[in-house]
């Protein structure tokens, strides 16, 4: 693409806009700032950074996704140079794929509501269009899944109103000859707390929503439903009852039911998904009172039939009194006697929310195992393939107060930043190290620290008291200057501030440990698996998925059958013991520092471990996909956030700065501008070019003197600092490696 011209500020050295960050003659961020912003107020949303794609939300529809741009981005037509495009990057994976025969994956990051959805949306209908000649029916289907997931998995937050609450890992599988035969979807860490409690002016999954709006009555007096403002999960953020609101969820919901229907779903089925759904309302109804018998413990608020419980009990085909008794009361073995005991008021409402949020999350586990049973590779026998993966997670999140959840996804987030830094940074410049070769004033930001603060706390130091939360406060203080310890730290609520430079989290580590440990007690997963409805005693019963991988919705009774989670009993200890165990729990299979998954050690440490909590569980699905992400060729899209509320044609500076900083934007460019993405081992140097050109060079015994020979003698003077000679390889600039392939061409 020309370059356009750009004079609008005089006070900034660059007169052009350039599309590849790291062509820029200055290059530090505040350059690079200027760059993007003066490229995004053209409307030219893509940059390059080397190979990396920057993506900044347009917040607005734009003309760039049409028939022109799948032409212009075919494989066919690839070219190094080609627009910066999100079509450009599907293009080249995809070329690559076919030319290497060998697996790819695009990795996209950036906060939430910075694009990574509507990216991977794009990128997948680009697939479909490059590989014609596909059942038309299933590129459509491939495409309607989407709506159907966001659907499920996706909620209304303050970063995004169609903010994405769970990792999707899509999988394209396609021929030797480029037809997709299938695709796998991956689902990951769905939110399901969600499900039960809603942070202020945020929404819960947008399938209860949709499905007030638009069941038809006869349905909705069949799951006993009212209007929603009547049910407290549906509550947080009234916006979204509202009669345009519910205009659109109401044609969201016919929208769902015909992918629903495409998907081969019986009728059956259709009618299990509703019934799930009425019973995690009117399960989340019930209430307990203290009660009044001798044994203590609690009752049922109305344990009528026809009340919140009898409801439920109905839908999920349960026994009204087998689900009340498991709400309220649970057994302990004692040496063989089994001792029924009543539950506290906060362990039966725990217990309720625990039933409502697995309900949720194993519905939404079987869902996609449906999706993949329609989508599923159909690979003949003796077929080779390979695969394109995207992976889109949720984003990092910076809210007024951050939970457990937000934890959670900024660790996945660290941990996935600490993986490009491992592909972009690490690697390089270790191999540059290793082949001798000098390359300075590469600077980024090493996450290592922060991976390392929640992997490897010294454990064995942690006991019960408010005086160890000093000392951890103090020990990560020191070992991390970004680290700051509160004044006064209220033995309830303890804020860790950690992350990189500019980038301030505050966690409130209240209900830690609840959510963290997050169990579904043993009788009330009996209860659950009792139930004459096929479906909903099967998602309670350990099963493969289809795709073979220990399903997301299977953790929670794998851990119910080892029993709870001891829990420090010493009140002060609370906060404490919370702390020891997430401390505990990260230093599982996430510690992998030095990048390299060793995939039967892991299969091995992962098979044999039960998940007991939120955060192992987490981890392994990390360890997982970086253990896929490794074996194949990455390509990475940066999104970015130009502004907190997305309204269009409006780039805040800072808000952008923080992302470029905490992505290292500005390393990557150095990086690329400085190293060599060309390099060959010195014999296939030679025998490639030596002989064809330069016989004479091939007479010298020393092969790394040969290569310099061949390279001065070929290449014009001017590019003559643009190779470096290595240890065992020459380290190329492409346009070099071009240069040589001309006179190749030219000999032949
Ligand atoms: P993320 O997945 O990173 O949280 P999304 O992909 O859901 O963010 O994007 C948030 C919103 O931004 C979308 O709902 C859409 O309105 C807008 N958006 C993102 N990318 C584009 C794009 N390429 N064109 C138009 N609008 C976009
Ligand atoms: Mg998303």
């Amino acid at each position: 693409m020309a370059n356009l011209v750009f004079d609008r500020d005089s006070r900034t050295s660059m007169d052009t806009l350039c599309t590849d960050l790291s062509q820029l003659d200055r290059l530090d961020e505040q350059a690079i700032l200027q760059q993007l912003k003066a490229r995004y107020e053209a409307d030219q949303i893509y940059t390059k950074c080397g190979d990396i794609l920057i993506a900044i939300n347009p917040c607005k529809e734009l003309p760039i996704f049409s028939e022109k741009e799948h032409e212009e981005h075919d494989w066919k037509n690839y070219s190094p140079d080609g627009v910066p495009h999100v079509f450009h990057i599907a293009g080249r994976a995809y070329q690559q794929m076919r030319e290497m025969h060998a697996n790819q994956v695009i990795l996209v990051s950036g906060e939430s509501g910075s694009g990574k959805t509507e990216s991977t949306k794009l990128m997948v209908k680009h697939f479909v269009h490059m590989c014609h000649g596909g059942s038309k029916e299933f590129h459509d289907k491939i495409v309607k899944i989407n709506p159907l997931l966001e659907a499920f998995g996706n909620a209304k937050t303050v970063m995004n109103h169609n903010s994405s609450r769970f990792a999707k890992y899509l999988e394209l599988s396609f021929r030797e000859d480029g037809h997709m035969t299938g695709a796998v979807v991956r689902d990951y860490m769905i939110e399901k707390s969600r499900v039960v409690l809603q942070n202020e002016s945020e929404g819960n999954f947008h399938i209860f929503y949709s499905l007030f709006a638009g069941a038809p009555p006869e349905r909705m007096r069949e799951l006993n439903l009212k209007s929603a403002a009547n049910y407290k999960i549906m509550q947080s953020c009234s916006s979204l009852l509202s009669k345009e609101q519910t205009r659109m969820y109401k044609k969201m919901y016919e929208e769902q039911m015909d992918v629903l229907e495409s998907l081969d779903m019986e009728i059956e089925e259709l009618d299990n998904i509703h019934f799930i759904l009425a019973a995690i309302i009117h399960l989340t109804e019930v209430t307990f009172i203290d009660s009044q018998g001798t044994e203590g413990g609690v009752d049922i608020v109305n344990s009528q039939p026809d009340g919140p419980l009898g409801i439920a009990a109905d839908l999920l085909d349960l026994q009204l009194e087998s689900l009340g008794h498991a709400l309220i009361s649970m057994t302990t073995d004692f040496a063989g006697t089994v001792v029924r005991r009543f539950k506290s008021m906060e362990q039966a409402e725990d217990g309720r929310d625990a039933m409502a949020k697995a309900l949720y999350e194993r519905l939404f586990g079987w869902l996609v195992r449906q999706i993949n049973q329609d989508i599923h590779p159909q690979k003949k026998r003796g077929e080779s393939a390979a695969s394109i993966g995207i992976l889109d997670i949720a984003g990092f999140e910076k809210m007024k107060t951050n939970s457990f959840e937000q934890l959670c996804i900024n660790m996945v987030n660290e941990r996935l930043q600490n993986f490009m830094n491992d592909c972009l940074f690490k690697i390089e410049l270790a191999i540059y190290k290793d082949e001798g070769i000098a390359m300075d004033n590469i600077t980024f930001e090493n996450n290592d620290p922060t991976i390392e603060l929640f992997m490897k706390p010294k454990s064995s130091t942690l006991r019960p008291g408010s005086e160890c939360t000093k000392r951890i406060f103090r020990q990560t203080r020191s070992a991390f200057a970004r680290v700051e310890l509160p004044s006064d730290i209220p033995c309830s609520v303890a804020k860790y501030g950690v992350f990189r430079r500019r980038h301030w989290i505050w966690y409130d580590a209240d209900q830690f440990l609840e959510k963290n440990r997050d169990m579904l007690s043993k009788e009330l997963v009996n209860c659950l698996k009792g139930s004459t409805n096929e479906l909903i005693s099967d998602l309670f019963t350990i099963k493969k998925g289809p795709t073979g991988t220990i399903s997301a919705t299977q953790y929670n009774w794998r851990a119910s059958r080892k029993g709870p989670v001891p829990v420090l009993p010493h009140p002060k200890g609370r906060l404490t013991s919370k702390l020891a165990q997430l401390a505990c729990d990260l230093r599982g299979t996430l510690v992998n520092k030095c990048g390299k998954v060793d995939g039967p050690a892991l299969t091995k440490l992962t098979a044999s471990k039960d998940h007991k909590t939120v955060v192992s569980y987490f981890q392994q699905s990390m360890s997982d996909l970086l253990g896929k992400m490794r074996v194949a060729e990455p390509f990475f899209i940066r999104c970015i956030k130009p502004n907190f509320g997305l309204v269009p044609k409006n780039f805040e500076d800072q808000k952008v700065l923080e992302q470029l900083v905490y992505t290292g934007v500005t390393g990557i460019a150095k990086i690329r501008r400085d190293g060599y993405a060309v390099r060959r081992d010195y014999p296939y140097f030679l025998l490639r070019y030596c002989r064809p050109l330069w016989p004479d060079a091939a007479k010298l015994s020393d092969t790394k003197e040969a290569t310099r020979l061949v390279l001065l003698k070929s290449i014009p003077q001017s590019y003559h600092q643009d190779f470096r000679l290595g240890k065992y390889k020459v380290f190329m600039k492409e346009h070099v490696s071009v240069c040589m392939e001309k006179l190749l061409f030219k000999k032949q």
